[in-house]
């Protein structure tokens, strides 16, 4: 017996050079994890029903859903800047794309479903944590208000995935606008297909960006996006860690969530990603990357804008719009996040002044912006004596402000996936116990009230506990 999804599926419709027809390799044994049942409900989906065995069958892999055409997209890419032209679909299913009652269209995909074509070396499978780190980080995110791709569902697999060491595999359903990449549009662009750019441009102009007019619109609306995008991820202290161009989604959600950090203690330089030597996806280069991702988009765009000198001109001009963009997302997000409401010339370098007294004393990120609200900032800076200098002006400034602490209160979060809690809930669930994974779900889903109960999980780690590296 199979499940039944109302699938539309039109990336499958899309020319064979786009995809290879792939099932999911069946599993030993599916145990559900979790299942999500307020995206479920977002979705029209019946909770329920997803819990049933035919169900687990089909977050498994084991039994697709009627409807599903399952198949491995492909995509190449820049990795740590080098080109890379096959990347694709090595340990990724997509199943097919369901329509919301609200009318969204969205990809429904297994992560960790068995090999496919692309997958190179690896074995197109999920340990347990990464899968647990995915559901619970993108969840939150989805909390935080950035655009993300969600967890529908995680299952294990009954089977051992081999990393360092023998761990429990485990398959996410994942839940996209789609999943089609800069890195995408890259593998067409290096074969010369100018037919399948064409066709993959007014697809996804058609999915995502249905004002563009033509492919310098959506180079347009795609850099307003991913500027928008990056200054929210800046506003949290999120650091994605592998800003590959496969790993940057032209709908521009968060996507593919790796060995990716919410920040404890804040300095622009930070890294965690044990894969990232020299810093380049450190939090402070994120903006510049992006950048240097959509120049990789925008040239793949340029044999369809003519090609010529002034195609070339207008696609620069269109990347060179991120800065300004950026800037006025950052600073309005920013402004929010110290109580102002009224924007003046000035806000910017007082704003710049606390991340400087922040950077020079690691002060916790989350909460020091939380303790704007709260009259609990000063606890996180060790010399007390330059915060408070800074918050005589701040206070001199916000004096005006009808209700700043509200303000704050709206976009400074108490609860953040903080990487001890996520380590903790990894550890738990590689032992087969899920209640640590699902207290912090429960926690993080509403970030942004304190909750006696919850208090604990608004505390940054203890030196012993802090996490400095995370792991694909
Ligand atoms: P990522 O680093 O997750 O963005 O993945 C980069 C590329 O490596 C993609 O083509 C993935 O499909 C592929 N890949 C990552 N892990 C595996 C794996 N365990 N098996 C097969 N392919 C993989
Ligand atoms: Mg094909
Ligand atoms: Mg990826």
């Amino acid at each position: 017996m199979s499940i039944a999804l109302p699938f539309d599926n039109s990336y499958a419709r899309l020319p064979d050079r786009f995809h290879v027809r792939q099932a999911p390799v069946p599993v030993a044994d599916p145990a559900l994890i979790a299942v999500n049942d307020a995206l479920a409900r977002d979705l029209g989906l019946d909770p329920a029903a997803l819990r049933t065995e035919a169900a687990v069958a089909a977050f498994a892999g084991n039994t697709p859903p009627d409807g599903a055409e399952p198949l491995a997209q492909a995509y190449a890419g820049h990795q740590f800047g080098n080109w890379v032209p096959q990347l694709g679909d090595g340990r990724a299913i997509l199943l097919g794309e369901v329509v919301a009652p609200d009318g969204r269209r969205v990809d429904i995909q297994l992560k960790g479903a068995g090999q496919t074509p692309f997958s190179r070396r690896g074995d197109g499978r999920a340990a347990i944590g990464p899968v647990i780190r995915e559901y619970i980080v993108s969840e939150a995110m989805a909390a935080l208000a950035v655009p993300t791709t969600r967890a529908l569902a995680a299952v294990t697999t009954g089977e051992v995935v081999w990393r360092e060491t023998g761990l429990p595999g485990a398959v996410l359903t994942r839940v996209a606008a789609s999943h089609i990449r800069v890195g995408t549009f890259q593998y067409f662009a290096a074969r010369e297909d100018a037919e399948a750019l064409d066709l993959l441009t007014r697809h996804v102009i058609a999915r995502h960006y249905p004002g563009a007019e033509d492919p310098l619109a959506l180079l347009d609306a795609v850099t307003e996006r991913q500027a928008r995008l990056i200054a929210r991820w800046m506003s949290l202290g999120f650091i994605h860690g592998v800003m590959n161009t496969d790993n940057m989604a032209v709908s521009g959600e968060t996507i593919d969530y790796g060995p990716c950090a919410f920040m404890d203690g804040y300095h622009p330089r930070k890294v965690f990603s044990s894969i990232d030597q020299f810093g380049r996806y450190a939090y402070g280069n994120q903006p510049r990357v992006a950048v240097w991702n959509l120049a990789q988009f925008a040239s793949c765009l340029l044999p369809l804008m003519g090609a010529e000198g002034p195609a070339v001109e207008a696609a620069t001009e269109s990347i060179n719009r991120f800065p300004a963009i950026y800037e006025e997302e950052w600073l309005r997000l920013f402004r929010a996040k110290v109580g102002i409401s009224w924007p003046e010339e000035d806000d910017y370098a007082l704003i710049a002044a606390l991340l400087e007294v922040m950077a020079q004393q690691n002060a916790d990120f989350t909460r020091v912006f939380r303790g704007l609200a709260t009259g609990m900032a000063a606890a996180e800076f060790t010399d007390t004596a330059p915060f408070a200098a800074w918050e005589d002006r701040w206070r001199a400034r916000i004096a005006e402000e009808p209700a700043p602490e509200a303000v704050m209160r709206k976009v400074n979060p108490a609860y953040i996936p903080r990487n001890h809690r996520v380590e903790e809930a990894i550890r738990a669930a590689t032992e087969g116990d899920y209640a640590p994974f699902h207290r912090l779900n429960k926690v993080l889903a509403q970030p942004f009230e304190e909750r006696e109960a919850d208090a604990a999980f608004a505390l940054a780690p203890l030196p012993e506990e802090e996490v400095r590296r995370t792991f694909c």
